[in-house]
């Protein structure tokens, strides 16, 4: 039997939000519930078809494997089968998508409300980048950034909502042939606060807020990488009335270092050395993220040689140690030579100390990177 698709199921498009997809399910287990289609065995497939859909695009792994795969992802090992989702499995989704209020035990106490009174709302996130040096990466900073927030405007009162009487929600009593069925559901005139404007300054919006330039200062810990999220919490946008604030989401973003190149917690260096210095040996001043080292070139040193600094890397942001700086050496073979350079390298050509001899700590480059990722 072919499935259909978990999309389509849903009544939403492939880009929903989680949010959106939620709803979209929410709408789909209160018309298709056992308890208000009793002994429809339609309804109780949809019922479970909705909830087998949800169970993967809820899931940000498995919708993944699904927009990739369809339903191939989950035949055979792992997945649901053909069977489907038990009824068990299904309400225990339930406290996830109706606020607890259902725990596992059904539907049965429905007249009972949303979890029982009020909720809190949260004012909405915000979201600012912040431009990290490699130095700053590496050694962590506290940043200050500047954020535009709303938050309550001085002198905004609340007062007790009208229409739910403070409780956040409403309840809506039908008659049906099984008896009176009660569903509640958030209040339309507070959003479910429970309170609503009573009295606010002129310049204030209509739900009492002003936005508000505010300097936040954020710790950023060494090792973060190049697209992670920081959460500043309660330093989003206030929420009105007895609601919490939403948080601030910094998003990091890493500029390219000069000379350094980072591969995880490890830095690569390039270094050039003269053919001169190849031969007689020297020594080298380097670039590291805590500032120049210098360090050992020996003599017969070879292109393509990698030296390892310890723990000159990147800490990890687990806190496990660092990274190491990889110094690769290129010899560098001059393009233009005088005559006498010209003659002296012809007269080499022949001499046995210039004939290539590589030893095993020779090892060409690919067994070298072979090694270091083995
Ligand atoms: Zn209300």
């Amino acid at each position: 039997m072919a499935k259909r698709d978990y999309y389509e199921i849903l009544g939403v498009d492939k880009s929903a939000s989680a949010a959106e997809i939620k709803k979209a399910y929410r709408k789909m287990a209160l018309k298709y519930h056992p308890d208000k289609n009793p002994d429809d065995k339609d309804a109780e497939a949809k019922f479970k078809e909705a909830a087998e859909a949800y169970e993967v695009l809820s899931n940000a792994d498995k919708k993944a494997r699904y927009d990739q795969f369809g339903h191939q992802a989950f035949d055979g090992a792992g997945g649901f089968g053909g069977g489907g989702m038990n009824m068990d499995d299904i309400f225990s989704q339930f406290g996830d998508i109706f606020g607890g209020a259902f725990g596992g035990g059904g539907f049965s106490g429905f007249g009972g409300g949303f979890g029982g009174g009020q909720r809190r709302v949260k004012g909405s996130n915000l979201r600012i980048r912040v431009s990290l040096t490699l130095e700053e990466v590496a050694n962590g900073v506290e940043k200050k950034i500047k954020v535009k927030r709303k938050v309550q405007a001085p002198g905004t009162t609340y007062k007790t909502c009208g229409t739910c009487n403070g409780s956040g929600q409403v309840t809506r009593v039908t008659n049906t042939i099984l008896g009176r069925m009660q569903t509640a559901s958030a209040c339309p005139t507070c959003g479910g606060a429970g309170q609503s404007i009573d009295k606010k300054p002129s310049n204030a919006d209509a739900q009492g807020m002003l936005a508000e330039e505010e300097t936040v200062s954020v710790k950023i810990p060494a090792g973060v990488v190049d697209g992670m999220q920081l959460k500043v919490t309660g330093k989003g946008n206030e929420a009105p009335g007895n609601g919490i604030s939403g948080d601030l989401l910094v998003v990091v973003e890493e500029k390219e270092h000069d000379t350094l190149k980072r591969e995880g917690d490890n830095l690569h260096y390039d270094l050039y050395v003269s053919l001169p210095d190849a031969v007689l040996g020297t020594s080298k001043e380097i670039d590291t993220v805590t500032g120049k080292v210098r360090i050992k070139v020996e003599a017969g040193v070879q292109s393509g040689k990698i030296l390892r600094l310890r723990g000159k890397g990147i800490p990890s942001i687990n806190g496990y140690g660092s990274g190491d700086l990889l110094v690769h050496v290129n010899v560098w073979t001059p393009k233009t030579l005088s005559k006498e350079q010209k003659e002296f390298f012809e007269n080499m050509r022949s001499d046995e100390h210039f004939e290539p001899k590589p030893e095993s700590s020779d090892k060409s480059f690919f067994e070298k990177v072979k090694d270091m990722f083995s």
